[in-house]
């Protein structure tokens, strides 16, 4: 399986290296032959207004949108999260999603309480052991439809979540060390996304 991290703002590297540590090959992808030549996509955490806006001037908009509604498996750490969600609520004026997974996000959600913070939290991986999730100006989602699955809330505010061939989370597990997030992507979204379409 080959994954894509989308490279135009935001932390690609810290998304590829726990890629890399799941084993699966990682490469940053900004041009559209690159996206067409991976099998997955992360959207990393960063800006996502800025990381939309980028992704007209580099003309692949359409074709991520195009790629995700045609049910590549996609994983969306917080920018990338809001980037996933069918709407936004305190979007910037004119603010574009790619869509694919039918949440609503409240953008900086958390950011009016407190800017970063650190938190221990259940992820329904089937595991007991609690995970250290790190929040940054970060998202919750609102609204689910019945086509999302919760997968860890704070305070009641759902923060990780999954469709058959989408996950979003608002935070962000490849700067916590912990790899446990992308290997949920990669074996529980991912490979059996993949296989069906084989
Ligand atoms: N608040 C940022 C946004 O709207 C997301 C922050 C992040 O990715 N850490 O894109």
């Amino acid at each position: 399986m080959k994954v894509g991290v989308l490279a135009l703002q935001g932390d690609v590297r810290e998304h590829i290296n726990s890629l890399f540590d799941c084993g699966v090959e990682a490469v940053a992808v900004r041009r559209a032959s690159e996206i067409q030549s991976v099998d997955a996509l992360v959207l990393p955490g960063g800006e996502s207004t800025t990381i939309s806006q980028l992704s007209e001037v580099f003309g692949v908009y359409q074709l991520i949108k195009e790629r995700i509604a045609s049910g590549m498996p996609v994983y969306g750490s917080c920018a990338g999260m809001i980037l996933l969600a069918e709407e936004i609520l305190d979007a910037k004026v004119g603010q574009k999603s790619f869509g694919g997974l039918e949440i609503a996000v409240r953008r900086n959600a958390f950011g009016r309480q407190i800017d970063s913070f650190e938190s221990d939290i259940e992820f329904a991986d089937g595991s007991t052991d609690l995970m250290k999730a790190v929040f940054i100006r970060a998202p919750w989602v609102e609204r689910v439809s019945d086509s999302v699955q919760i997968l860890a809330s704070v305070d009641s505010h759902p923060v990780a979540v999954r469709s058959k061939t989408a996950l979003a989370t608002s935070f962000h597990p490849e700067l916590s060390g912990d790899d446990r997030i992308h290997r949920y992507f990669i074996e529980q979204v991912a490979r059996p996304a993949l296989e069906k379409v084989k």
